[in-house]
């Protein structure tokens, strides 16, 4: 089974694929750490983001094992992310290690902007995790705080807004929902009722590919 999770910046997504992957005993693939490290390479070798070359031979260098996840996590590094996603030729040097982590036998949980539309077309089920972009600023600044970092609501809300807009309006692999994605929003819900809501429509998907392949066994 393949799970795909895809939604703007601190929708919740995260959370739920590794939630999934825990509950369904799936390795997870939090596909956003592979722009941030992309975006690291560059920052560290002194390069600038949009420098093509380096930001592809930087891609083409991950492994998708061993991220050095806090020198990834700050605000700073989701925005840089955002810059190098938007190449075109990044994004190529990372679809094919992404779509092997997939489809290793028993699949997987990938979450990302566009693993519903262009990594997994096929995936088993396809969620769209959104949410307020003020629910969401408020769920962000509040992780910030617990990690003792400057946690300003109004800058957040602005941010997110503007990764939004960069991340929706690329040319490459656009943010946007599968045509076949359930949109699961979660404004109003919390963790748990997030990863319940997540289970029964999963559940639901399973069972319905399971009447549709009785159906078609049938003589
Ligand atoms: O999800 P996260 O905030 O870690 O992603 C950082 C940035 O990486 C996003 O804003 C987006 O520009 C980019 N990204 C992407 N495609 C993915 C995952 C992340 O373009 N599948």
């Amino acid at each position: 089974m393949i799970v795909a999770i895809d939604g703007p910046a601190a929708s919740g997504k995260g959370t739920l694929a590794r939630r999934l992957a825990e509950h369904y005993r799936l390795p997870h693939l939090d596909t956003g750490l592979l722009y941030r490290a992309t975006a690291r390479t560059l920052m560290d070798e002194g390069r600038r983001l949009d420098d093509v070359g380096a930001a592809v031979k930087a891609a083409r260098g991950l492994a998708l094992i061993d991220f050095d996840e806090a020198a990834l996590r700050g605000r700073e590094m989701g925005e840089a992310a955002s810059v190098v996603a938007a190449i075109p030729e990044v994004r190529a040097a990372l679809v094919q290690a992404q779509q092997s982590f997939a489809h290793r036998p028993g699949g997987a949980v990938l979450d990302g902007r566009d693993i519903g539309t262009v990594i997994c077309p096929d995936a088993t089920v396809k969620i769209f995790v959104t949410a307020s972009p003020e629910t969401r600023a408020q769920r962000r600044a509040l992780e910030l705080r617990s990690r003792g970092e400057p946690s300003d609501y109004v800058k957040v809300l602005a941010d997110i807004l503007h990764r939004d807009r960069r991340d929706s309006n690329r040319a490459a692999a656009p943010l946007k929902p599968a045509a076949d994605a359930v949109i699961l929003d979660t404004t109003d819900l919390d963790v748990k009722g997030t990863f319940d809501e997540a289970l029964r429509l999963i559940q639901s998907k399973l069972e319905a590919g399971a009447a549709r392949r009785v159906r078609s066994t049938v003589p």
